[in-house]
């Protein structure tokens, strides 16, 4: 109908929407990549990087998207034959756990189901039958986005120590970096993964990742490193070639620096991060006021389990489908699929969508977006109940605090 008028918003997990600043920053001539622009230009992106995980560990940029992250770390951690341990809460760890055995590495799984985080007792549990410790490290994400929970990394990396473990903690936090705080050193991750195109509000192209003391010398012996996946050289390069391995991504890099400037140098981190709590809080309340006169439903009941950057909600087949239909052809939304929710009864997962709500988001943004969604429940014929938007406008006027903006 009017879709094609103004601007679409693409509230999908990723790719998330892109700033013009970020647009316009990379929309230049390509610069002299023997030029000492480009150098300073990377060593303070890889200051900035390290500060956005709060760590004093490495950090090396592939040019890939999340899954060249995966591949980088098995890559530089393990041998053919070497065991780790993936915890599976949704459908990225096991995709992560995938490479690795493709790769020749040995995976067990621990599978908590798409409706809940690790259960850290249970993790323990295995890890203390690990008694030699075959386990050489394990793999978990901090967000996933199929499922949308939220992992607790403080509460898994002790559970490691309690057992007297001494596996590597290894977590993907594609979903979740400059959404979500992540405090690496503090919390315990030896390994972090990331990528340009979620909360960074960049085109997909760049990965990151960062690692620290331990998983340098643990990956010393690995013999599956390959000289485009190598991080040593990288993070320690003799020429300035080698920390791309070739050519330097130019226009990601110069529109790296410019999210970062509005994310570290402009707005703050901790406005980051209280932006997307709002705005996920926002959500959550139209949610809720839906679900309380019909079948809507979260995906992850505990709101302390779940990401501010995507949410998985379960209408019932098949009206997730036919939402996102109807709010892409008539009101120019896009919403996420149903990830990994297929059951017997409703094999394309028609029953579920998922909002992204990562990156350059504002109040007008989401509350325009759940405007949508209640016109397109109106228009489909779903029962729910009332006062879905006045709670969510309610909940953009508040602070962290909970007091009224000033
Ligand atoms: C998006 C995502 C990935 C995969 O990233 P790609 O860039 O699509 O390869 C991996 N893990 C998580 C948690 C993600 O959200």
């Amino acid at each position: 109908m009017y879709a094609s008028s103004g601007r679409t918003y693409t509230a999908i997990p990723g790719p998330s929407v892109i700033p013009d600043r970020v647009l316009n920053a990379m929309h230049r001539a390509s610069p002299d990549i023997y030029s000492t622009e480009l150098r300073d230009l990377t060593s303070g992106l890889i200051d900035d990087l390290k500060g956005l995980v709060r760590t004093k560990g490495e950090a090396a940029i592939y040019i890939a998207n999340g899954h060249g992250a995966w591949e980088a770390s098995v890559s530089n951690l393990f041998s053919r034959g070497d065991t780790v341990l993936v915890l599976e809460t949704g459908l990225f760890a096991n995709g992560w756990g995938g490479f690795a055995s493709a790769l020749g590495v040995n995976v067990e799984t621990i599978d908590f189901g798409m409706r809940s985080d690790v259960d850290c007792e249970r993790l323990a549990e295995t890890l203390k039958q690990d008694s030699d410790g075959r386990i050489k490290a394990v793999l978990t994400v901090h967000v996933d986005t199929a499922s949308s929970v939220r992992n607790d990394i403080t509460a898994i990396s002790k559970a490691i120590q309690a057992a007297g473990h001494p596996a590597l903690l290894l977590v993907d936090c594609i979903a979740s970096l400059a959404c979500d705080d992540f405090q690496m050193d503090e919390w315990g991750a030896d390994v972090v993964l990331a990528a340009s195109q979620k909360g960074l509000m960049l085109a997909p192209g760049l990965a990151f990742v960062f690692f620290n003391q331990r998983a340098l010398q643990a990956g010393r012996s690995a013999d599956l490193r390959t000289p485009y996946w190598d991080w040593q050289r990288r993070v320690d390069p003799d020429e300035f070639y080698q920390r791309f391995c070739g050519t330097a991504p130019t226009s990601l890099l110069f529109g790296l620096h410019e999210s970062l400037q509005m994310l570290i140098h402009e707005e703050g981190l901790a406005s980051v991060f209280e932006r997307h709590e709002r705005l996920a809080r926002a959500i959550w309340s139209a949610v809720g006021m839906w679900g309380q006169g019909g079948p809507l439903e979260f995906n992850i009941p505990d709101p302390s389990k779940r990401s501010h950057a995507v949410t998985a909600i379960r209408a019932g087949p098949p009206y997730g489908s036919k939402l996102r239909d109807w709010v892409s052809r008539n009101a120019g939304l896009n919403l996420g699929i149903g990830l990994g929710m297929s059951t017997p009864e409703d094999s394309e997962a028609t029953g579920s969508f998922r909002i992204g709500h990562m990156g350059h988001i504002n109040p007008h943004m989401i509350l325009g977006a759940l405007a949508s969604i209640e016109a397109g429940f109106e228009a489909i014929g779903y029962r729910r109940g009332r006062g879905a938007l006045e709670a969510a406008a309610a909940e953009c006027g508040l602070k962290d605090s909970g007091q009224p903006l000033a």
